[in-house]
């Protein structure tokens, strides 16, 4: 399987959990990436003076997307906690899925935006690929399913840092918002409407079951 199949995909987060076979958080991001046939090595390995910037503190970067000889590969900063590597491998996955490294090979490394201090606008490519990691990470409707109502238990249960996930549970709060006012005015969820999404579910279904509170 190769990443370049989802870059037309409507909603390549969908299509990977379910070619993937995906049924239970946290999603595994070195196995993604390796059914992808994208490689993923530390920054130390790959960019040393990158590295050694790292280290000092100067210019920190977590992770990139790049070809090498063709070949895509994943750089991230093994120096940042085990559940922020995660969520930099799921943005790098993004720029490769949604076809950013192609359009821009020379882009290198990238920072996740999300994590930037001092309010640096972000741009709509960071972007892409921070929405594409966060739902992968952490896909609404088993989230939904699971009861999830704050961003502790959303951190636990995805293996993402607080940060993060306080970022995706505002993003939940407005999706169980339209869930209400869906449920109110027309007597349906606004979750599972999507065939796609519906299959997800299905997937996790045991899953959540076994996990819900
Ligand atoms: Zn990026």
């Amino acid at each position: 399987m190769f990443y370049k199949d989802y870059q037309t995909a409507r909603n390549a987060v969908w299509k990977l959990l379910i070619d993937l076979k995906i049924g239970a958080l946290p999603v595994r991001v070195s196995e993604v990436s390796r059914a992808l046939g994208i490689e993923v090595r530390t920054i130390e390995e790959l960019a040393p003076a990158q590295h050694r910037q790292n280290l000092a503190g100067r210019n920190t970067i977590d992770g990139g997307a790049r070809l090498v000889a063709g070949q895509p590969v994943i750089l991230y900063n093994a120096l940042n906690t085990p559940a922020r590597c995660r969520f930099t491998i799921a943005h790098e996955l993004g720029h490769f899925i949604l076809g950013h490294v192609e359009r821009a090979p020379d882009l290198a490394i990238q920072t996740p935006v999300l994590f930037r201090r001092g309010g640096v606008p972000e741009s709509p490519v960071e972007t892409a690929a921070n929405v594409f990691a966060a739902r992968l990470l952490a896909p609404a409707c088993v989230l939904w399913g699971l009861g999830v109502k704050d961003a502790r238990h959303l951190a636990r249960v995805c293996d993402i840092s607080r940060e993060a996930a306080a970022y995706r549970m505002e993003r939940m709060r407005l999706l169980y918002r339209r869930d209400r006012e869906f449920l109110k005015n027309r007597g349906y969820s606004c979750f599972l409407l999507a065939r796609q999404e519906q299959q997800v579910y299905e997937q996790f279904r045991p899953f959540i079951e076994r996990e819900r509170l």
